[in-house]
């Protein structure tokens, strides 16, 4: 009833992990999934904000180029006024929350509103450091202690960090967050404080991320170590005898580390493609260039229907057009029986595996396009991206399953790949690249594409990239097969 005043939504202080989206727990990524709103810091791996439902508010309230975040005390103001419109928000934070984040301050202020807030711890930036460095943090002969440090040291309110009694102590590691800008300094003290130089120390990069650097040296010669390998923000330095106890365990080989990657798919299929390229080392930066809307045409699905009882061949070409075919069927009050006697064809092990969740057993698996002749020759596709047709193929209905928008991009995200252009450009149809160039404007398009590489799957992505001007490389190679 109008005028009744608004029951205020919960606020979740939410860990997002250290970078690898996957790095978030189960009950943050289920709460972000199920929120009203989000508001995000800058080392959020983006996966977890572009992959989220259309309806999910997004507020950036990190650092933009060359400036600050948004004051504490407007990000508070912002939750404030976010759960007072009813709304369930999400407050993503990264590594854990309860480690140099300012969580203390947001809590307060909603506290004092009357707004309930929960927390949701996370992976801190030193665990993962430490996992992914095959670093211990202790250990019975290294070390009994750990000292959680900020290198930051940020304004007149700040409790100044006792180095040079903590470089007294022997027997434990010290763990420098937000220490890259001050290291000199803080070496300066532990050394005068009596840390020998030759203390074993390292520095680590983005851990967890495809453009993690691992840095060992002693603490006599940090500095300029990390100035000659340009050693730069998000990075945790650790000081101690543990550095000289790290197992260097190798893991799988992974073509693609350090590469940073441009991939502009549909916001619904971030994920699957990200986490292939994540998976081969690289660092994907999602930036989804149009979003499908779901379309239910009455008389695509009479057409359908009449293919259906006649037999023919329904053909899936990826994960995203099975889950999207099955709940396209249940809205038009069909279900899997309206299959009948048609046979079912997959583009890929996921296609197949996704069909195989929903109880389909595909009559035939293919590794990709083109498509054989089948017999009969009917065939029901559902892509935006036709898979290339055999010629024989005499009648193919395209039951549209959705329709496409244009994607937008936070200024924040434009500024990012402007000021340090990706490895590469990934595209693989017509509408990426579309929507890529309808994202950024055909002169910005133009000129990242010149400080980058593009790289284009299909043919239909090539000659979409030379419509538009853009060079580009034909993809031919089977290291990104499966996106
Ligand atoms: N709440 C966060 C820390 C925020 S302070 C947490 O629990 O991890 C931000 C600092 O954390 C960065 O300056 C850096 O020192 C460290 N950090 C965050 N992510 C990191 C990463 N992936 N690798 C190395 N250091 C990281």
């Amino acid at each position: 009833m109008s005028g009744e005043p608004v029951k205020p939504g919960t606020v979740y202080l939410v860990g997002a992990g250290p970078g690898h989206p996957g790095l978030i727990t189960r009950m943050g990524y289920d709460l972000l999934h199920h929120c009203d709103a989000v508001a995000y810091d800058a080392l959020i791996p983006l996966e977890l904000i572009a992959s989220l439902p259309a309806r999910v508010e997004r507020y950036y309230v990190g650092r933009r180029a060359g400036r600050h975040s948004m004051p504490q005390i407007e990000k508070n103001r912002l939750l404030v006024e976010l759960a007072l419109r009813g709304l369930n928000v999400v407050r993503l934070k990264g590594g854990d929350t309860s480690f140099f984040g300012g969580s203390t301050e947001e809590a307060e202020s909603l506290a004092a509103a009357g707004i309930p807030v929960i927390v949701v711890p996370g992976v801190t930036a030193a665990s993962a450091v430490a996992a992914a460095s095959g670093l211990p943090l202790t250990g019975r002969r290294g070390a009994s202690w750990v000292f959680f440090a900020t290198g930051h040291g940020s304004g007149d309110s700040a409790i100044p960090v006792p180095w040079q009694e903590i470089a007294s102590l022997r027997g434990g590691t010290i763990v420098i967050y937000m220490g890259l800008a001050n290291l000199e300094k803080i070496v300066d003290q532990l050394l005068s404080g009596g840390n020998p130089a030759d203390t074993p120390c390292m520095v680590v990069q983005a851990a967890t991320t495809g453009v993690q650097k691992i840095l060992e040296s002693r603490l006599g010669e940090i500095v300029s170590d990390c100035r000659r390998n340009q050693m730069k923000p998000p990075a945790l330095a650790v000081v101690g005898p543990v550095v000289q106890r790290r197992s260097r365990v190798s893991g799988p080989s992974i073509p693609l580390a350090g590469k940073r990657i441009l991939v502009t798919c549909c916001a619904q299929e971030i994920e699957t493609v990200c986490a292939v390229l994540r998976d081969l080392g690289a660092e994907p930066l999602p930036y989804p260039s149009y979003v499908l809307e779901n379309r239910d045409d009455e008389d695509d699905w009479a057409q359908f229907s009449q293919v259906a009882a006649s037999g023919g061949w329904c053909v899936f070409a990826n994960e995203l057009e099975v889950r999207s075919f099955l709940e396209a069927l249940l809205r038009n009050h069909l279900d899997i029986r309206s299959l009948g006697r048609m046979k079912v064809a997959a583009i890929g092990h996921k296609a197949e595996s996704a069909l195989l969740r929903a109880g389909i057993r595909a009559d035939l698996a293919l590794s990709g396009a083109p498509l054989p002749p089948l017999q009969p020759e009917r065939l029901v596709i559902f892509s935006e991206v036709s898979p290339a047709l055999p010629p024989s193929s005499t009648q193919v209905l395209r039951l549209k399953l959705f329709c496409i928008r244009q994607g937008l991009w936070e200024s924040h995200w434009v500024q990012e790949v402007k000021d340090s252009p990706p490895d590469f450009l990934l595209f693989r149809n017509r509408e990426e690249m579309d929507g890529f160039v309808g994202a950024l404007g055909l002169e910005a398009a133009q000129d990242l594409a010149r400080r980058s590489t593009v790289v284009a799957f299909t043919g239909e992505a090539v000659s979409a990239a030379r419509s538009w001007g853009l060079d580009c490389r034909p993809e031919d190679s089977d290291i990104l097969g499966e996106i």
